[in-house]
């Protein structure tokens, strides 16, 4: 596997002075990639602050134009220097009704502008204690398969994010972690998708605190990143951590 990719998520956070002075402590670290999602509004001021670090979407339209009002395309993105858009994140699908079919379509749409999509899949906490979590975190994978085919699901990240897990505090375990990315990646391998090419993410709840031991786990290829992603010295301290451990 490459580098360790680790992507903050800012979410529906920021200011153009609050944004300057987050961006302005933000440094590219070798062995690592970076890559911050910022709103839409942003992403100008963010593509020209940032040097040697990715630049991404939180969200993507399904549709490439037309009468679709408020929607942002993928090639719009692509035309402000963005190489990721995060789909499917579960704010997105429980806030939004994002279904599995709409993401699958929003990915399709960000891989044909050239974006990366970073995938979010994961379980709320009825559906883990229900024993679903593969059931829940495979049925989410298939709808993007059906759409992508094997060749291109093979250039997707995947971020596995548990819903309980999100700006709770609470990240899951080092050994659930180990767990799910294991089934990921074969479940990926099982539906002759080229797996260990394939990114997958861990997100929830990571913090300079427990980020060293999850991304140590097998399987896990970076992180995605939401509250801590919003202080400078906090996201540059879960980035040093992915830098020094590769699998
Ligand atoms: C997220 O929103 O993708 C996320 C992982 O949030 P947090 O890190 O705050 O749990």
């Amino acid at each position: 596997m490459s580098k360790k990719l680790v992507a903050g998520n800012w979410k529906l956070n920021g200011s153009l002075d609050a944004n300057a002075r987050l961006l302005s402590a933000l440094a590219a670290l070798p062995g690592v990639e970076m890559a911050v999602c910022v709103p839409y509004p942003y992403l100008a001021q963010a593509g020209s602050a940032l040097q040697g670090i990715g630049l991404g979407a939180q969200n993507v339209s399904e549709y490439t134009s037309g009468a679709y009002t408020g929607e942002v395309s993928a090639s719009m993105l692509a035309e402000f220097g963005c190489s990721y858009t995060i789909v499917g994140h579960s704010e997105r699908r429980a806030l939004f009704a994002e279904s599995d079919a709409v993401v699958g379509r929003k990915v399709l749409a960000a891989q044909a502008a050239g974006l990366v999509p970073i995938v979010c899949v994961g379980e709320t906490l009825a559906e883990r204690e229900a024993g679903q979590v593969m059931s829940v975190v495979g049925r989410q994978l298939e709808a993007v398969l059906d759409v992508t085919g094997a060749d291109a699901m093979a250039r997707i990240v995947v971020a596995y994010e548990p819903v309980w897990a999100i700006g709770s505090g609470l990240s899951a375990t080092a050994a659930q972690v180990g767990d799910v990315h294991g089934g990921l990646r074969s479940w990926l391998r099982a539906h002759d998708v080229d797996a260990d090419g394939v990114r997958i993410l861990y997100g929830g709840s990571v913090k300079p605190e427990n980020a060293d031991e999850l991304f140590a786990v097998k399987d896990v290829d970076g992180g995605l990143i939401g509250g801590a992603s919003l202080v400078a010295e906090d996201f540059m301290a879960i980035c040093r951590a992915a830098m020094v451990k590769q699998n």
